[in-house]
């Protein structure tokens, strides 16, 4: 009776042991992945506030509406804000005092976009704003007072050490969304920032993302795959946070599309679809025909790309047209691989 009382508050002290390991909030990188890099946490419903949150590191806090999210950091000095996306700015503003007593030292803008950038002008205005030079040129443009100047602007590279975090910050010279991209890396706690890239767990959003050089945006998540040891990757969108597998998980579906807009355009299919076209219009309304031929490709190639993807990632369907027409208009129409082309029947189509 005596030992199975003393194996009771044997197991009663592990329980204890453990939950106050737990309570001092020992990070776990495989627990976080498997509840919030995953696809049902998607689906969870939010709480009544609106909004919910997550660590990702032991100092960094994810926080995030229906479907956008942005990342603080708490340090020795006090915060550091990235993202001020405006509809959960308002939110993480709620949070960080709940947090910790310590003030918020510097806000970070990604890029000059409203949907990213408009939250900035909520926060204190004693926190350092930070922007890159040359995004800093759109803010003007724009003349908005949601999206106010950075206090400190940086070009190429740049790196903020406060209060023991350490971020590093590049410019890649070129850009996979809007005018003016950059990189955040944040060394100790594995973190990438690499806003509007892409969705994790699902089909890229609508023409890459809006994207304003499609050909960076193929080559991009090598580029980061290669150059970071990242364990967590921060896009703004999307409640579930972006992993390496995620990114990996991105490239095979660029890989995958580029295989089908080549495969389309040596096709004996599309290209008796093209001849129909030619004899059709007779050269007399280039707009159209050129519109038509590229639809054709990009109906063509949708339907496979979908066949190979439905339920691995989410939103097949709904934008597959519109990225294979972009992808096939760079990589075919307007910067053809020659030798490839060149095992083809004559030319697919020219603009
Ligand atoms: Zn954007």
């Amino acid at each position: 009776m005596k030992t199975k009382k003393n194996i009771l508050v044997l197991v009663i002290s592990i329980f204890i042991v453990n939950t106050s390991i737990f309570a001092q909030g020992k990070f776990d990188i495989e627990k976080t992945k498997a509840k919030y890099a995953s696809r049902d946490y998607v689906y969870e419903k939010l709480p009544k506030e609106g909004f919910n949150y997550y660590k990702i590191a032991e100092n960094a806090y994810f926080v995030h509406d229906n479907f956008e999210h942005m990342v603080f950091f708490v340090t020795d000095n006090g915060v550091v804000v990235v993202d001020p996306v405006p509809g959960v700015s308002p939110y993480t503003l709620k949070l960080i005092p709940q947090i910790t007593d310590k003030p918020i030292t510097h806000v970070i803008y990604s890029h000059h976009h409203a949907d990213h950038a408009q939250g900035a002008y909520l926060y204190p205005k004693s926190a350092i704003l930070i922007g890159n030079e040359e995004m800093t040129e759109f803010l003007k443009a724009a003349e908005d007072p949601k999206r106010p100047l950075p206090d400190v602007t940086w070009k190429d590279e740049y790196v903020l050490e406060t209060g023991g975090l350490r971020l590093e910050f590049k410019d890649l010279g070129r850009n996979w969304h809007s005018q003016k991209d950059i990189i955040m890396y944040a060394p100790q706690q594995k973190i990438l920032f690499a806003i509007d890239m892409f969705h994790p767990d699902a089909a890229p959003w609508i023409h890459w993302g809006e994207s304003s050089d499609p050909d960076f945006a193929f080559q991009l998540p090598r580029y980061l795959l290669d150059n970071y040891n990242f364990e967590f990757v921060v896009i703004g969108h999307e409640r579930i946070i972006g992993t390496r597998f995620h990114m990996e998980q991105y490239e095979a579906q660029i890989k995958d599309m580029k295989k089908i807009v080549f495969e389309v355009a040596m096709s004996p299919e599309y290209h008796k679809l093209l001849e129909e076209i030619t004899q059709r219009y007779h050269g007399s309304a280039a707009h159209y025909e050129y519109k038509e031929k590229i639809m054709t490709a990009a109906e063509l190639g949708a339907s496979k790309y979908i066949m190979n993807w439905a339920g691995k990632v989410r939103n097949v369907r709904i934008n597959a047209v519109e990225n294979i027409q972009t992808m096939f208009m760079h990589m075919i129409v307007l910067d053809p691989p020659i030798k490839e082309m060149q095992k083809m029947k004559g030319n697919v189509i020219t603009h």
